[in-house]
């Protein structure tokens, strides 16, 4: 057997104060998932979680201490920061009671969902598919994946359940809030997924972002932070 091509190897993401790397197999986000985002998008209230994928191939990894830096993409004159906790699966597993999710979390990560916000707005006014709008090319900025016993709060198999979680832009802050302010929390989150998709060691869940979402522009530096996590720095080039 031979391949037409050679095929890419997978993506993969470092692993914080390791050798290893983190084989990526698919990229799971969720929708609205802070309140005060879901009003400043024109919702209220506690819908069930909904989500879509980004191909693996759209994530741009930052390893530690490092700017990363993506393109400006094209078709759009809009491009939002969406920052975001990413909870990275080493089992995988159907129907995951939110009871037992915390041993299927591998680690954790500070990501950003770049998103084509006009062309998101004319597929959801259009009911046309988002993938246009949020799984472009290098659309998924990523850092480090932290080992869950290694961050606070996420010891002993608990989901994290809180960290303050901000982004920057040029120095100036646009996003604050707290990973314990999601709607739907982590565990709930990956039993929700696992209803619907068989998860496997390698996915992971962009678990959403809060408030404050807006364009940047070539140029600009963005800086996300999670505490017990780390840092995620990225210049729009
Ligand atoms: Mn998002």
């Amino acid at each position: 057997m031979s391949f037409a091509f050679t095929p890419p190897l997978p993506a993969a993401v470092p692993v914080a104060g390791t050798d290893m790397q983190f084989p990526v197999n698919r990229v799971y986000c969720v929708g609205r998932n802070y309140v005060e985002h879901a009003k400043e998008m024109g919702f209220t209230g506690r819908e069930p979680p909904f989500f879509f994928l980004k191909p693996a191939d759209a994530l741009v990894v930052v390893p530690e201490g490092v700017v990363g830096e993506i393109p400006y993409p094209p078709g759009t004159s809009n491009l939002h920061h969406e920052i975001e906790l990413v909870v990275a699966i080493g089992e995988g597993g159907r129907n995951i009671a939110a009871a037992d999710a915390g041993r299927h979390i591998f680690g954790y990560a500070v990501g950003l969902d770049m998103t084509r916000r006009d062309l998101q707005g004319e597929a959801k006014k259009l009911g046309r598919p988002w993938e246009i709008g949020k799984a472009f090319d290098r659309s998924a900025p990523i850092g480090p994946i932290r080992r869950a016993a290694e961050v606070p709060g996420a010891a002993g198999g608990q989901p994290m359940a809180g960290g303050e979680i901000s982004l920057h832009v040029n120095g100036t802050p646009r996003q604050s809030s707290d990973v314990s302010k999601l709607i739907w929390n982590i565990a709930e989150t990956i039993e929700h997924l696992s209803k619907y998709w068989e998860l496997k060691p390698g996915d992971l869940v962009f678990t959403g972002t809060p408030e404050g979402v807006a364009a940047v522009q070539a140029g600009d530096l963005m800086e996300g932070r999670v505490a017990g996590v780390g840092e995620l720095k990225v210049r729009v080039a």
